[in-house]
């Protein structure tokens, strides 16, 4: 028997290992696992390399789970150790990357370690996360020279002793005796959880436990006529060892990528809309499947739902950073052994190739939109609707999406037509101008709520757009940004002769005198601190009053409601303001002067406000009771 202590400078690394892996003990399965992954890798390559003649049809890795000796223990049928072998990588070099862990560790800040924490693969020494002890046993696949099994056994402390074992067959096993305080893990199902979320598309089988499935006896019938079933119990392999994102796309059909949608995420029960097969192995190496899903109304909801995985083995699901912001919103998997894992989260997103293959994120999810625009614009504006969040939040958040966008991005007016931006300024240039010569973009954000509106601009032959998405407020104010002397304003933000410019503006049927009599008239019954009254001389068959709200005042407590408005917090405080433009070319205003009776002039002046307030879907409650009662009565 050798007896030693490991390798190691720092006197005792383990408290600090369970310390300050606190947070993510479990990755203790995925690092032994990844072990025995990569040593049966090495010998079928071996194999494949004509150096090693041996069996390999089976090389399923078994996790074992003993609840009354208190232990797991992860087997592989890999290449193995020999003694010199865990002397040269167990007690000497496992832990020059636990060491370099350790001096991170002293020169960073509480939160920084967190961030460091769980990226740092501490390899086989994680083991130590969870156990009290742990003990290798392992059989090199060599046939010539030193072969005999090996065992090795440490508490915990740098001391560790190595024996010979009466091992029979390649590979090694691991067995971790689990610690009182890790006890949790002693649990069937907390494992599964684990091998699951890390290990489910490891290119090894992995067999945890068995399961119990019916199977058809071959040639037996019940009285029925059906096929007689027993109830079989399987070895249960837990991972898919060839997931689709690893195979060319032409081997692919759509029915492979929606079932493989439904097996990354069994919960969903939507279709993706489209996706996108990522394949590079130039300059970096890169493989995946994005998708785009039905964004639903909550965008947190819908986040941090890309996987990523190196070479197979998962994670993380928190991609920020590695790929842009906006994208993180799509679904689906990234597969590249070039992304450094084992470090923390600032130093990713600095990394240069982290950066490139971002940046190829970007640029191939543009491609596909570009090709879907081009090649199939019907279907294109199908999912327009659907897609359209990912595209305004690119564009809003980066400026190189944008310039791609540009060219495929859609306008939806309010009949379901869509424009590009650059056949949208075709359309409205003739007539949409205000007097600095400006283009006007109409627009509204609710369909029922604004149609008074709605109608009333178009009924001037202007157009209005559509906007009632997630992200709009922060999207028409980068679209205003961009395009060239644009402005967008809601079509209740102020009377449309005002926004737009027209050379016939009609003179007023009250001269000063009048309106200022009206407006005292008015100011007695209605709020003017909510709102702000003002004659305009429209049409005789536009309304007698109605109500604006300031386009810029709305928009940024919109902004504000929706979050990240960019320091205006404070306008969801600001009380509400609006203006009551009242029509001094409708006879019904200028009736108002000729009525005699105080109190019929009050009531009118209530009907027409209330109408309104009305138009704005702003009559509520008991308003509204009263103004429907006083409908009633005046009719009788
Ligand atoms: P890493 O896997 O990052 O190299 P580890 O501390 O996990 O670091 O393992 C150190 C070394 O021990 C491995 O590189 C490998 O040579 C050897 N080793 C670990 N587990 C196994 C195993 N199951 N079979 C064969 N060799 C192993």
């Amino acid at each position: 028997m050798q007896k030693g202590k490991i390798d190691v400078k720092t006197e005792n690394i383990f408290p600090i290992i369970k310390k300050f892996l606190y947070s993510e003990h479990e990755i203790f399965l995925r690092e032994l696992i990844s072990n025995a992954v990569d040593a049966t890798q090495k010998l079928k390559t071996l194999a494949a390399l004509g150096k090693y003649s041996g069996d390999i049809d089976d090389i399923t890795i078994e996790v074992t789970l003993d609840t009354k000796k208190k232990t797991i223990s992860v087997k592989d049928k890999g290449i193995g150790m020999t003694q010199a072998e865990v002397d040269k990588y167990i007690n000497q070099i496992a832990f020059s990357s636990a060491e370099e862990f350790i001096k991170k560790f002293k020169t960073k800040s509480e939160s920084e370690m967190n961030a460091i924490i769980g990226h740092f693969g501490l390899g086989f020494y994680s083991s130590f996360m969870v156990s009290e002890k742990v003990e290798i046993i392992t059989k090199t696949y060599q046939k010539k020279g030193e072969t005999s099994a090996v065992h090795w056994e440490c508490d915990g402390s740098p001391d560790y002793t190595m024996d010979e074992s009466d091992k029979k067959d390649r590979g090694t096993e691991v067995i971790l005796h689990i610690a009182d305080d890790s006890k949790d893990y002693l649990e069937e199902h907390t494992l599964l959880g684990i091998l699951k979320k890390y290990c489910k598309f490891l290119p090894v089988p992995i067999q945890f436990g068995t399961e119990k499935t019916w199977e058809k006896i071959e040639g037996e019938k019940d009285k029925d006529g059906n096929d007689k079933q027993i109830e079989v119990e399987k070895p249960r392999i837990i991972n898919n060892t060839n997931p689709i994102w690893k195979k060319k796309p032409v081997d692919l059909k759509d029915e492979d990528y929606k079932s493989f949608y439904h097996e990354l995420y069994p919960y969903t029960f939507e279709e993706p809309l489209f996706w996108i097969h990522l394949n590079v192995d130039y300059p970096f190496n890169l493989t995946g499947i994005l998708y785009f899903p039905k964004v639903k109304r909550n965008l947190e909801v819908q986040k941090d739902k890309i996987q990523l995985y190196c070479n197979q083995v998962f994670v993380t699901d928190s991609v920020e950073g590695i790929v842009p912001d906006f994208l993180t919103l799509l679904h689906g998997v990234i597969d590249s052994p070039d992304i450094p894992l084992n470090v923390s989260r600032s130093y990713l997103q600095s990394d240069p190739n982290v950066k490139k293959i971002s940046n190829h994120i970007t640029k191939k999810v543009a491609d596909k939109l570009e090709s879907l625009f081009k090649d199939a614009r019907p279907d294109f504006e199908a999912k327009w609707d659907d897609i359209k969040v990912f595209i305004e939040y690119g564009i809003i958040s980066q400026p190189e999406f944008y310039d791609r966008a540009k060219k495929f991005c859609l306008l939806k007016n309010v009949d379901n037509k869509y424009f590009t931006f650059e056949e949208y300024e075709k359309l409205v240039k003739p007539a949409q101008k205000d007097k600095e010569g400006q283009l006007i973009y109409l627009y509204a954000t609710n369909q029922h709520e604004q149609y008074s509106f709605i109608e009333s601009v178009k009924a001037r032959g202007y157009d209005v757009l559509m906007m009632d998405g997630i992200l709009e407020a922060h999207f028409i104010n980068t679209l205003e940004q961009k395009l060239e002397k644009t402005r967008f304003t809601r079509v209740d933000s102020d009377t449309v002769d005002k926004l737009i410019k027209k050379d016939d503006a009609l003179p007023s049927k009250l001269n000063d005198d009048q309106q200022k009599s009206i407006r005292e008239m008015m100011e007695k019954q209605i709020d003017s601190k909510k709102f702000t009254i003002a004659f305009e001389s429209l049409s005789q068959s536009e309304l007698p009053l109605f109500i604006t709200q300031n386009e810029f005042m709305r928009r940024m407590k919109d902004m504000s409601a929706l979050g990240g408005g960019g320091g205006y917090g404070f306008m969801g405080e600001m009380p509400e303001n609006y203006n009551l433009i009242v029509n001094s070319n409708n006879p019904v205003v200028g009736r108002l002067l000729l009525e005699p009776d105080g109190e019929k002039q009050a009531s009118t002046i209530k009907q027409l406000f209330d109408l309104a307030l009305l138009a704005q879907n702003m009559l509520k409650g008991k308003d509204l009771a009263a103004f429907i009662k006083r409908s009633a009565e005046q009719m009788t």
